[in-house]
Order: structure tokens, then C-alpha cells, then sequence
């Protein structure tokens, strides 16, 4: 058997790319690879291209499969950790799927399973923006709205392992249709989704020239970069989309410490990332318009450290921390 160096791997198993980092036994990320999703749908392509990204990052420090001491991977699903299924992956044709066991046979590694919106909340907990603290509540904005919830320094899953859904609290009865089926969700305000259907209306109207001209009307084109880009140039329409995500995402900061008093609210995700001072300006202030009085100057706003890493240091740190455990156990 190899030394054991310490170095893990996390994986973040995206819809449309999957993103492989390898830590070493300080968990710093020491090399790291991207291959896209395959999008045909059938779930051994996808664990081929997790392979071929986990490899490629491996091979830029030399290292082998069996130098690692485990593997986490974070998905796009709820999951039963405890017996390392996958639920439901629409697009990768993963249903009940056995991922956890299928990597540890091919890699004969232990391998570690993760949502991937609970793999970021633990990655900012370990090692970003939460680093140290008790109790937070964290609101990542992508496609969707992800949330995660820290209570007593762990991350706190619920009764059945579906704590955080923070997107899902509805803000607006009877708003806008939300992917959930239902209307109003926070979700369906500000997500990065609910900000390109507004503008799409914004670009249709003659109001954001850049951001049409560089990614049309087709509301899925409508990366953060694209949002960046289209803000960057002065387009003052969008702008305000941005900051209208803000405001939401203030009052859901506002509620989620009305129930829970946690010293920190973070913001992640791609867009947030894109605009971390936007975001934090805007929010905060919507943040203490709407807070309780009582619970005035409890809480603090914090934006991702992490960014785009902070799912596969979320997985790395559930592997290194189930194989750990194991170790205890032996
Ligand atoms: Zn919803």
C-alpha cells in the first residue's frame, strides 16, 4: 500500500461541468481539473468523466488513484449519505444510484457522498468564510438557490437529511412560479434564473444592448459572466436586477435568523461571487430594514471565500473526515 500523505480529493459533480481538486494533508487545494458533463444521460459515462478529471489533477503533482486517503463527491440531488445513494439527477440519468459504492469499487478508495449545496456550506465551515464559527446559515445563488444551515459548529441536516432548504421559504404568495411547483419561493426571486427572466424583459425592451448581443434571448446562455459583463458597460437595467436579487435575499437572511439567531449569514455562489460587493451592500442593508428590532446587531453578512471551490472542499473535508473517523474506529 502507498504512504499515506494525507491528500484527498473532492469532486464536484455539476450539470454541466465536473470539477476535480486535489488537497493535501493541510487541506490546500494543490491541483485541480474540469471536464464536462457528458450529456447523453446515462450515469457510467458520468463516472468515466469523474475518472478522467480526478486523474488529470492527479497527474499534475505526479500522483496516483492510490496515493489519496479518500475521495468526497458533492452531486446536484438530494442523497442518503448513510448508504451512499444519489436519489434523483434528472439530467445524468442517476435515480437511486449507488454512486458512493460504484467510485470506492472502481477507485478502491473510501469515498464519501455529499449534496452539493451542504458540501459548500461545510467547505465555507472548515476552511472559508465561516471558518470557526457556531452557528450560520448560508444561501448559495446558481440556477436554483441552495441553503445550508451550522448549528453547534457541525452542519445541522434535519430529521430526514433535507435541512437548509432556505431557497423554499416563500417570500411572495402567489409570485412567480417557482421550480419546486409552488409560487413565491425565494428561490424564484433571485436565482440566477429568476435574474434572466427579467432580463430577457429588460433586453427585449432595448434596455441592455451588451447583454443581448452576448447572449440573445435564450435565458440558459445567461452565465455570470454574462450578468458581469452586461453590468460592467454601464447597463443600469441590469444592474438593478442584480441588486433586486439582493434585496431578497436580505429579507431571507432576515427570517432564517428570526428563526434560528446565528452569528453569521454567508452568501455564495456563482453570482454572488460575480458581484461579492453588490451583493453584500445591498443585502445587508435589506437585511436590517427587515430584521426583527430585538435581534438588531446580531448577526453578520458574510460573502463566500471560497467561490467556486468551496463544494469540492466540502467534499474533501466529508471524505477526509469519514475516513478519519474510520481510523478511530479501527
Ligand atoms: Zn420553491
Amino acid at each position: 500500500m502507498a504512504e499515506d500523505t494525507g491528500f484527498v480529493a473532492g469532486i464536484d459533480l455539476g450539470a454541466t461541468k465536473i470539477l476535480a481538486v486535489v488537497f493535501d494533508g493541510g487541506m490546500k487545494a494543490r491541483a485541480q481539473a474540469k471536464v464536462k458533463t457528458p450529456g447523453s444521460g446515462s450515469p457510467d459515462q458520468v463516472l468515466a468523466a469523474i475518472l478522467s478529471a480526478l486523474d488529470t489533477a492527479l497527474g499534475e503533482l505526479g500522483m496516483e488513484r492510490g496515493d489519496l486517503r479518500g475521495l468526497g463527491v458533492a452531486v446536484p440531488s438530494p442523497v442518503n449519505r448513510k448508504k451512499g445513494i444519489v436519489l434523483s439527477t434528472p439530467n445524468m440519468g442517476m435515480k437511486d444510484f449507488p454512486l458512493r459504492d460504484r467510485l470506492a469499487g472502481l477507485l478502491a478508495l473510501p469515498v464519501a457522498l455529499e449534496n452539493d449545496v451542504q458540501a459548500g456550506t461545510l467547505g465555507e465551515l472548515r476552511g472559508g468564510a465561516l471558518r470557526g464559527r457556531k452557528s450560520a446559515a448560508a444561501f448559495f445563488v446558481g440556477t436554483g438557490i441552495g441553503g445550508g444551515i451550522v448549528l453547534n459548529g457541525e452542519l445541522y441536516r434535519g430529521s430526514t437529511g433535507s435541512a437548509g432548504e432556505l431557497g423554499h421559504m416563500i417570500l411572495q404568495d402567489g409570485g412567480s412560479l417557482c421550480g419546486c411547483g409552488r409560487r413565491g419561493c425565494l428561490e424564484a426571486l433571485a436565482s440566477r434564473t429568476a435574474m434572466a427572466r427579467d432580463a430577457v424583459a429588460a433586453a427585449a425592451a432595448g434596455k441592455a444592448p451588451v447583454l443581448l448581443e452576448r447572449a440573445g434571448t435564450d435565458f440558459r446562455k445567461f452565465r455570470s459572466s454574462v450578468f458581469a459583463k452586461s453590468v460592467e458597460s454601464g447597463e443600469k437595467a441590469i444592474e438593478r436586477i442584480v441588486e433586486r436579487s439582493a434585496y431578497w435575499l436580505g429579507i431571507g437572511a432576515a427570517n432564517v435568523t428570526a428563526v434560528l439567531n446565528p452569528e453569521a449569514v454567508l452568501l455564495g455562489g456563482g453570482m454572488v461571487a460575480r458581484f461579492p460587493d453588490l451583493y453584500k451592500e445591498t443585502a445587508f442593508k435589506s437585511l436590517k430594514d427587515h430584521l426583527m428590532p430585538a435581534l438588531a446587531g446580531t448577526v453578520e453578512l458574510l460573502i463566500t471565500k471560497l467561490g467556486d471551490l468551496a463544494v469540492p472542499t466540502g467534499a474533501a473535508w466529508a471524505a477526509r473526515e469519514e475516513t478519519g473517523a474510520r481510523e478511530a474506529a479501527e
